[in-house]
């Protein structure tokens, strides 16, 4: 399919990039990504993912915006308050570029549904705030092996890393072991957060997603990237691919159909 005119202009700033093209944005135009948690790490990924023209993009969230969101999650407005976050997001997104479709999942992302939501997926994007749905989408994909990436933040720090399945990179799993069932990490409402960081985090999960899609440069495989902003460090921890981790390894079992993934499960980073 030939881009439009009206692509060709809207989209002109990456056309002439190198690394993208129009056979590029054809690419991204043709791509679907999944985007779990529409708070503060999935509102500049969407807006930034849907402004490049990703064809396709399914938002899955099920919590509703609250005041207390909004100093961070920019996708929701002081008017959104008691919205669905799906229904708020899906709102700017289409105002901002026609081209993408979202696709809304209004529900909580479990252990039963996540093979379903996720089977298409190019790239999924990890946004929520809690441990228990980022071991879930680690299991999920690497069953899939679906290339995705997992962002946390916590008041001016935040760490990202992207697992491809087909080329055997170290997982989550591999990093934090075997944690299932129960949440023992802070949350961003006992620790606070500055909402830049999860800006900067969600815009690195964006461009990891594209650089996947397009095959272009590096992607933050076989390490932790640590970002401080209190102190400007942008750190990268080597990390290695466990041969015995249960979701990754050589023996490794189905973990999505042996686990509960208990937890809160709020998708609002
Ligand atoms: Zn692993």
């Amino acid at each position: 399919m030939d881009l439009t005119n009206e692509q060709i202009k809207r989209y002109s700033r990456q056309i002439v990039l190198k690394e993208v093209g129009g056979i590029g944005q054809r690419e991204l135009l043709n791509s679907k990504i999944s985007l779990i948690g529409l708070g503060a790490l999935g509102s500049p990924a969407a807006y930034y993912l849907a402004a490049a023209g990703v064809g396709s993009l399914q938002i899955i969230d099920f919590d509703i915006v609250e005041m207390s969101n909004l100093h961070r999650q920019i996708l929701h407005f002081t008017k959104d308050i008691s919205k669905k976050k799906t229904e708020s997001a899906v709102e700017k997104l289409n105002l901002l570029n026609p081209d993408c479709t979202i696709e809304i999942v209004n529900e909580r992302i479990t252990a039963n549904n996540s093979k379903d939501i996720l089977k298409d997926s190019d790239f999924v994007i990890e946004g929520s705030d809690n441990l228990s749905t980022k071991m879930l989408i680690n299991d999920t994909c690497i069953n899939l092996k679906t290339p995705f990436t997992i962002a946390g933040v916590l008041r001016f720090q935040g760490q990202l890393m992207t697992v491809v399945p087909k080329d055997k990179t170290s997982c989550y799993r591999c990093v934090f072991g075997d944690i299932t069932g129960g949440d023992p990490s802070m949350s961003c409402s006992q620790a606070g957060v500055i909402g830049f960081i999860p800006g900067v985090l969600g815009c690195l999960e964006a461009n990891e997603a594209i650089k996947s899609i397009l095959g272009i440069g590096e992607l933050i495989t076989n390490k932790i990237m640590y970002v401080d902003l209190l102190r400007n460090n942008f750190d990268f921890i080597e990390v290695y691919r466990d041969n015995n981790c249960i979701a990754c390894g050589d023996n490794a079992k189905d973990l999505v159909e042996i686990f509960n993934y208990e937890g809160e499960n709020v998708c609002n980073e």
